[in-house]
């Protein structure tokens, strides 16, 4: 378990003091070659964002699991701010990542209703940004549904604005014949290679987002991590095996193993994917030092959602719904020299923060001005009263949810007209008991704050996406990766 002790004692810093200094990026200190200074004032010279697929907040030993399959982010989390109440806006691969890469909800850039839908390429990301900058930009992605389409479709997606983008998946699956994918290993030696050689071209400005795929189902984790988190099965619990990609009562047909329907299988092999994620990620981790770069790097933590292990009646699944176990994701910053925000008391927040924060984050941390949008800067103070939204839009594998958020409390909703369901997330934190009825005000309170999150964080201009072009092959990759739901 974390020990979070010493954290308080931690310097704090002063953000506003150090951006006034004349150390913003481009003022002369970022030129290829020039040695950067050991230990991190501010701005951070350069951002790396770190994400894990389908990662639960709750499978973390810094958020409360015992299972021991984290460490290297435990030590990360005891070396960050690490936020216990935040949130992704979507429970899905490409909604999600659009809004971290923007700071907009998917609906606000068109990325819905899924995975195979694209922003267009006027929407501004953050990779778009820093580039135009001067940072070097640099993507690894292991999950099919981030791979770039941009000899067909340009610059319409996650992609944009990478000079790299490596999204390399060689390895075959093990469940699926003829499905690649790219295990947490080989995504840190390729994201270590990058990271190599922008070091031996002295281009040490650089921002890389690295997208691990692991915990995502099928959970194939290496054969050492099997074994290791192979335990007793109870024969008793079973879920029938599905024939679609759909979670509900079912496991997804392409998570199952064969005819195997004892769920504590598969909740090993997710404990062990995790582990295996989290022993690659220690070794990117490694690599930074390596180079003298984890300490004057902001370097950001998260997931692109969580994954249904039972929870509500849905087994080894996301994109269905938005209840706890799949919108919250785990969240760090860790800032150069370990400081933390002057806000903040010690290295763990309730604070509510979400996806959305993360590029006003970025952008702040590196010296820039923040980019308007439906989030704040997490190193700014929190504001009162603020709420989160998410949403999964209507598929043929689920009828479409929305929820609102404050951190204590989550109300959802299915569209207009539908009667809102309240869940006191301190009291019940597993969303059982709908509490609406009992607490009109809360109710009549969130959808409220809604309202004024929405009205008064409104982009400028709406975009509309469209629907990626996808050719039959690819269309049938994302489906067996639970992606497209065909149905049968
Ligand atoms: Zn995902």
């Amino acid at each position: 378990m974390l020990d979070c002790g010493d954290v308080d004692a931690r310097r704090t810093l002063v953000w506003a003091a150090a951006l006034v200094a004349g150390c913003a990026p481009g003022d002369g200190q970022g030129s290829p070659g020039t040695p950067a200074p050991a230990a991190g004032p501010l701005p951070a010279r350069r951002a790396v964002l770190l994400v894990c697929d389908t990662l639960r907040a709750d499978r973390l030993g810094s958020l409360g699991s015992t299972s021991g399959a984290t460490p290297n982010l435990d030590r990360l989390a005891g070396d960050s701010l690490a936020f216990e109440r935040a949130y992704a806006t979507a429970s899905m691969t490409v909604p999600s990542m659009c809004s971290v890469m923007t700071g907009l909800y998917a609906a606000d850039v068109g990325a819905v209703p899924g995975n195979t839908s694209m922003m267009p390429g006027e929407v501004e990301t953050l990779a778009e940004r820093l580039g135009d900058e001067g940072w070097v930009t640099g993507a690894v992605v292991s999950n099919y549904a981030l791979r770039s389409w941009s000899d067909v479709l340009g610059d319409r997606s996650v992609w944009q604005g990478f000079d790299h983008y490596d999204h390399e998946m060689t390895d075959a699956e093990q469940n699926r014949p003829g499905q690649f994918e790219r295990s947490a290993a080989a995504t840190t030696a390729a994201a270590a290679d990058w990271l190599r050689a922008r070091a031996r071209a002295g281009e040490d400005r650089l921002f890389l987002w690295v997208h691990y795929q692991d915990p995502h189902g099928p959970y194939t984790p290496p054969a050492e991590y099997e074994r290791r988190f192979r335990g007793p099965v109870r024969d008793d619990v079973r879920v029938p095996i599905g024939q679609r990609n759909t979670a509900k009562e079912r496991i997804p047909r392409y998570q199952a193993f064969g005819d195997e329907d004892r769920v504590d299988v598969y909740l090993q092999r997710y404990e062990a994917e995790v582990a295996a994620f989290d022993a690659a990620l220690g070794e990117l981790l490694d690599v930074l030092r390596e180079l003298g770069w984890y300490d004057d790097s902001l370097i950001v933590f998260t997931a692109d959602h969580g994954e249904s292990l039972g929870e509500h009646g849905y087994w080894f699944g996301h994109g269905e719904h938005v209840h706890e176990e799949v919108v919250r994701v785990p969240l760090m910053l860790r800032l150069p020299g370990g400081r933390l925000p002057d806000w903040a008391a010690g290295g763990r927040t309730t604070r509510l923060a979400g996806h959305v924060d993360l590029r006003p984050t970025v952008e702040q941390a590196l010296g820039l001005a923040p980019t308007p949008g439906r989030g704040v800067s997490l190193l700014e103070p929190p504001r009162e009263g603020r709420v989160l939204l998410q949403r999964v839009f209507p598929s043929d594998a689920n009828d479409g949810l929305c929820a609102v958020t404050d951190g204590a409390h989550r109300l959802l909703w299915r569209g207009e007209g539908d009667a809102p369901r309240l869940f006191d997330l301190r009291a019940d934190p597993d969303e059982l008991r709908d509490v609406a009825a009992e607490r009109p005000e809360v109710v009549a309170d969130l959808l409220a704050r809604r309202d004024a999150h929405l009205r008064e964080t409104a982009p400028a201009s709406a975009h509309e996406g469209s629907a990626a072009p996808l050719d039959e092959a690819a269309t049938d990759a994302l489906r067996k990766l639970g992606y497209v739901d065909g149905g049968d």
